[in-house]
């Protein structure tokens, strides 16, 4: 049977692409060759021998069971706090904020899980596949539409360069990729003020996405590894689709009528409906929309050691002028990254931003050895 099933559109894993997602795929390649040898975690607790295996040594793997056996019952959020903060938010029912994979910002001993989306009260630049069909461009015109119609306030310009605002490429499927489902990915980048890491009990933080990458597949293969082009509502479905990570929703709605479950019968069925011109709308983009970027969802404090090394790097990107932090979640890793004058990104990930989030105390950062030794020399 040659329908789709999910939406595979795993995040972080394009290599070649502009900011710091080369280095970042680069972290990705050290981690899967280097892990638990030379990377260096976050310190141990004063103490302890410094261990070159990385954290979880520090962390019986009893206490890890039971965390994730308690966060499987307790939601993440208190979205009726959010909403007494937020009467605006108030105003958007059935919506699936409650399941967004949030930014995070670990700093001076506590972390900060925020919202990030674009600034409304200007166009987005947003540049179209150079390599789009005139079929292609007015597909993807009209996704363009159908979010601008959605009540998020966003709009959206055509004459934007890829490698800012929101770029949109096709590219190839992986050798032996089956069309049992749309594959793309998006990454969506937010950049933080330096002072945000000092504002340790703001409910908004100074945040705004200022970059998102938008890649897609015009089809996999089938079974016998033939060519099988995805047809018109799946290409449109899966824009759209990206399109709600690229706005900022990270993550995947479990339930409910958003184009943001991995289901695609939910956006197949979206995609038919703005084919035909109908009005598109998508509560869960309207309730992030509906917030200030740089909403806290949630802080936790955690021990200072965590959060050692994000501090150690933001004292040292201050002294230097760096660009920064950058953050990025993905389904499953978060990134934070400086950029010094000339583009170099210094990168660090967070493994595992949903764990994190079910039980702080399980932050680890990881940064590249140039980058520890870096921050160790200074
Ligand atoms: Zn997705």
């Amino acid at each position: 049977m040659r329908r789709p099933l999910r939406i595979i559109d795993a995040m972080l894993s394009a290599p070649g692409l502009p900011g710091f997602v080369e280095a970042a795929v680069r972290i990705g390649v050290q981690v899967g060759v280097r892990l638990g040898s030379t990377l260096l975690g976050v310190s141990p607790p004063r103490g302890r021998s410094r261990s070159r295996r990385g954290p979880d040594l520090f962390w019986p793997l009893a206490v890890l069971a039971l965390a994730g056996a308690i966060g499987c019952s307790v939601g993440p959020y208190d979205m009726d706090q959010l909403e007494r903060e937020h009467p605006a938010l108030g105003a958007v029912s059935q919506h699936r904020l409650s399941d967004v994979t949030p930014y995070l910002l670990p700093a001076g001993g506590s972390v900060a899980f925020f919202l990030c989306r674009w600034p409304a009260d200007a166009p987005i630049p947003v540049s179209l596949p150079p390599d789009a069909s005139a079929e292609e461009r007015r597909g993807l015109e009209s996704v363009l539409r159908a979010w601008e119609g959605a009540g998020l306030g966003v709009r959206f310009t055509t004459a934007g360069v890829p490698g800012a605002g929101i770029e949109i490429r096709f590219i190839d499927p992986e050798a032996g990729a089956t069309a049992t489902a749309y594959a793309a990915n998006t990454i969506a980048d937010c950049a933080v003020a330096p002072e945000a890491l000092a504002m340790q009990s703001a409910n908004v933080l100074p945040a705004k996405l200022v970059f998102a990458s938008i890649h897609l597949w015009r089809g996999g293969f089938d079974r016998l590894g033939r060519p099988d082009p995805h047809s018109q509502d799946e290409f449109i479905g899966s824009a759209l689709h990206e399109f709600g990570h690229a706005l900022g929703y990270q993550g995947h709605a479990s339930v409910g009528r958003t184009i943001m479950v991995k289901e695609t019968d939910a956006t197949r069925w979206a995609a038919r409906s703005v084919l035909k011109g109908e009005p598109f709308s998508d509560h869960t983009l309207r309730a992030l929309y509906a917030l200030p970027s740089g909403t806290v969802i949630k802080r936790v404090t955690i021990a200072a050691y965590r959060t050692d090394t994000v501090d150690r790097m933001a004292q040292y990107a201050s002294e230097r002028g760096l660009a920064g932090p950058f953050v990025r979640v993905g389904d499953l890793d978060g990134f934070l990254a400086w950029r010094g004058e000339t583009g170099h990104p210094y990168v660090m990930q967070v493994r595992d931003v949903r764990k994190v989030l079910r039980d702080p105390d399980t932050l680890w950062v990881q940064v590249p050895l140039a980058v520890s030794e870096l921050l160790d020399a200074d």
